[in-house]
């Protein structure tokens, strides 16, 4: 399928007037379709809800929006927590699904009436030493080890990974929580990342189910949720086919009928962490092209770099690029589209087919809407761009502003004896 940007040449050239590139930009539009969409295809299921993963992109603006259909955020750190608190969420709308968690973040998770999700069966003790007792709700992560596989092949490799606790562990942790006062339990389990098929949600959603009905079963804990948590993706290239969540809903329902209504558990409710999927298609990184280099090969510089999007340097991950303008140009060169850091890995877009590129055309990078902003680092000094909203009427707020030298050098704001520039 053409991916098409959310935006033209001629809204970029009016918001530049204001916002100069590089900035990331965010669609309101899509960003409430897809809420909604997405509360659809679960509104079988009376107690769902989806906590969005904050760290996808941890913007309060963004969050407040996500607010309106309901959701709740996902955290897994300190600012997680302080900016679902600024943005008005309650307890019951903030689960704190972190690992190797400091004891502090326990505490203030717990003030704020956030829902635990223990990562590992040694978190009970911490849990219970740091707030002196354990909450009524409580969850844990499972791994279950081994690799995670679907019809199209290995997805992922739970068996390598840090998080969660085994099977045993699991039923070891339900009965002692029991015993500590725990009253409505929670599963957690994240598989695979980035799933492009409607198949993953229902499969791990079953896996769960099946699990769940046995720890009631052994246990007698009383199962409150199933957390799906994250890993629904996004299709980065043309070629792949979006998930359908309409599809996905239908098949979690389909499980939950087969094997939690008939075990009495009916009421269960859903919860996800999506982060991925509620946002990563609804931002995008506008940058323009400020030189070109003919060298051994093609080079396009642009005013962003992998401070503004890590991906493609850190996991060498697709983005899509449009020039703005040139939708419908035929890709007569191959360039790479490449930023300004002193790390060769700084490149957007490598013996990439695209349009001819002329000094000053705009390129739209797609799908930056969720771990973009929110990876960037500051090597070399590089400053964070803006972050701004197309909204529904056509304009465009400013949700984020720009890094300025003054934000650089702020930790060194306790020394007296350097003079920085402001
Ligand atoms: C990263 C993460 C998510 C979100 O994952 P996506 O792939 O962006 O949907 C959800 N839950 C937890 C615990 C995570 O670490």
């Amino acid at each position: 399928m053409k991916k098409l940007p959310f935006v033209t040449k001629e809204q970029v050239e009016e918001i530049v007037k204001t916002y100069p590139t590089p900035f990331h930009l965010y669609d309101e539009a899509g960003i409430r379709a897809n809420a909604k969409a997405v509360q659809e295809a679960f509104a079988w299921n009376k107690g769902f809800r989806e906590y969005f993963a904050v760290k996808a992109t941890p913007n309060p603006f963004l969050i407040d929006i996500l607010k309106e259909y309901d959701f709740g955020c996902d955290c897994s750190s300190m600012t997680e927590l302080m900016m679902a608190k600024a943005c008005g969420m309650d307890g019951e709308h903030i689960m704190f699904s972190s690992n190797e968690t400091p004891l502090e973040e326990f505490a203030y998770a717990n003030e704020l009436g956030a829902i635990i999700n223990l990562d590992d069966f040694t978190h009970i003790q911490c849990l219970e030493d740091t707030l002196g007792y354990i909450p009524e709700t409580i969850s844990c992560r499972y791994n279950p080890g081994g690799v995670f596989a679907m019809s199209n092949g290995i997805m992922d490799n739970p068996g390598d990974s840090k998080y969660g606790m085994t099977r045993e562990q699991l039923f070891d942790a339900y009965k002692l929580l029991k015993e500590k006062g725990a009253k409505n339990f929670g599963i957690h389990a994240f598989l695979a990342s980035n799933t492009v098929t409607n198949e993953y949600y229902p499969k791990l959603a079953r896996q769960l189910f099946e699990l769940v009905v046995e720890l009631q079963k052994e246990t007698g804990c009383h199962i409150a949720f199933v957390n799906l948590s994250g890993g629904v993706g996004v299709p980065y290239t043309p070629d792949q086919e979006p998930n359908d969540i309409h599809a996905i809903g239908e098949g979690v329902r389909q499980a939950f009928e087969e094997v939690l209504v008939p075990a009495g558990m009916g009421d269960v409710a859903i919860y996800a962490e999506m982060g991925r999927f509620m946002m990563a298609p609804y931002g995008c990184l506008v940058t323009q092209a400020i030189h070109e280099k003919h060298i051994y090969k093609e080079y396009i510089g642009v005013d962003a770099c992998a401070v503004n999007l890590m991906r493609p340097a850190m996991y060498g991950s697709y983005h899509h690029i449009t020039v703005l303008g040139k939708e419908d140009a035929p890709c007569t060169e191959t360039y790479d589209i490449v930023g300004s850091l002193c790390e060769n890995n700084d490149k957007f877009a490598i013996d990439r087919k695209l349009p001819k590129i002329d000094k000053g055309d705009y390129l739209v990078i797609h799908d930056t809407g969720a771990h973009g902003f929110a990876m960037g680092y500051s090597y070399n000094g590089k400053l964070k761009s803006a972050e701004l909203l197309l909204q529904e009427d056509g304009s465009v707020k400013m949700i984020r502003r720009a890094e300025t030298p003054a934000d650089y050098f702020a930790t060194f704001d306790c020394f007296e004896q350097y003079k920085f520039e402001k």
